[in-house]
């Protein structure tokens, strides 16, 4: 069950790393914020005050190799997806995020360094209660054969499917209930996977200048081509769930709903995200009454 009240951080969470596309070192300190302020993103390397973005769906701006959020000012940051993960599943609803970069670093690819900088900070409740996003209608977004829903449930639940012709991914799917023990146990550790033959494209775009087998699985023709091969045989699928997680919490609330993914990436995700919002008859703000009640 997810706790009643809203809760930020105990302390500051400091980590630093390689951003995947810059290539360069960014360094990150996540600090408390009171109740309502959200997660908010601030850029200490630029001058204020156009240096702050809510993490929000409708400050999405870029989608292509990871979630990118901006400001009307121009001030963006990248590859937040791995990060709003852990603060979903971590129950942290309100938080500030300075970075001195225009990127948040890949660290080893997947969520388990945030998830472990959140630990170090730990957490503190807040007098306020939480404000659950709670599906009351389907949802849905198409894009050929890729396709994202949200539907009714009392849980967050995700559901996501993948199917790739190479035999080293295959079809995957995962099916659960998202919660902290189960973010956790079951998809923390799964890391961002790439295609060998992209890479030359991505980098003259300008992207994944800082990849490595030390921050991706790299699939070249039909094989995992990291040393240390895969975490788990459908890690793939796994990190497909983390990313979801992470772009529907810029929802701004946590959910109550399922969501399925077939071979959704961020930009259909955050499709999804923004047709919730325009539709006010999908969902409805909800509260733990009970649990508040019984803790009073
Ligand atoms: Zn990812």
């Amino acid at each position: 069950m997810a706790k009643a009240m809203q809760h930020t951080l105990a302390g500051h969470a400091r980590f630093s790393g390689v951003a995947l596309h810059g290539g360069q070192t960014v360094r990150v300190r996540i600090c408390p914020a009171p109740a309502g302020a959200g997660v908010v993103f601030h850029r200490i390397d630029l001058p204020g005050p156009d240096n702050r973005i809510a993490a929000t769906s409708l400050a999405v701006t870029e989608t292509r190799l990871g979630t990118v959020i901006g400001n009307d000012a121009g001030a963006k940051v990248a590859t937040i997806e791995h990060l709003m993960a852990a603060l979903s599943a971590l129950g942290v609803d309100n938080a500030i995020v300075e970075v001195d970069g225009p990127e948040i670093p890949i660290l080893d690819g997947s969520a388990t360094a945030f998830v472990k900088a959140l630990d170090r900070a730990g957490r503190r409740p807040l007098p306020n209660p939480r404000r659950f996003l709670e599906i009351v209608k389907t949802v849905e977004v198409v894009d050929g054969r890729k396709r994202a829903a949200l539907s009714p449930s009392a849980d967050f639940e995700v559901d996501f499917e993948i199917d790739f012709p190479s035999p080293a991914i295959g079809r995957q799917r995962i099916d659960l209930v998202v919660d902290e023990t189960s973010f956790r146990r079951e998809l923390a550790d799964n890391r961002t996977f790439g295609f060998l033959s992209d890479l030359e494209a991505l980098r003259a775009a300008g992207l994944a200048h800082g990849g490595s087998l030390d921050n991706v699985v790299v699939i070249d023709n039909d094989a995992v081509i990291n040393p240390g091969g895969l975490r788990r045989t459908d890690e793939f699928v796994r990190h497909n769930a983390v990313d979801a997680i992470g772009d529907l919490y810029l929802l701004g609330a946590p959910l109550l709903g399922r969501y399925e993914g077939r071979y959704a990436g961020h930009g259909l995700n955050n499709a999804l995200a923004r047709a919730v919002m325009a539709d006010p008859s999908a969902w409805r703000h909800v509260w733990r009454d009970q649990e508040l009640a019984a803790a009073s």
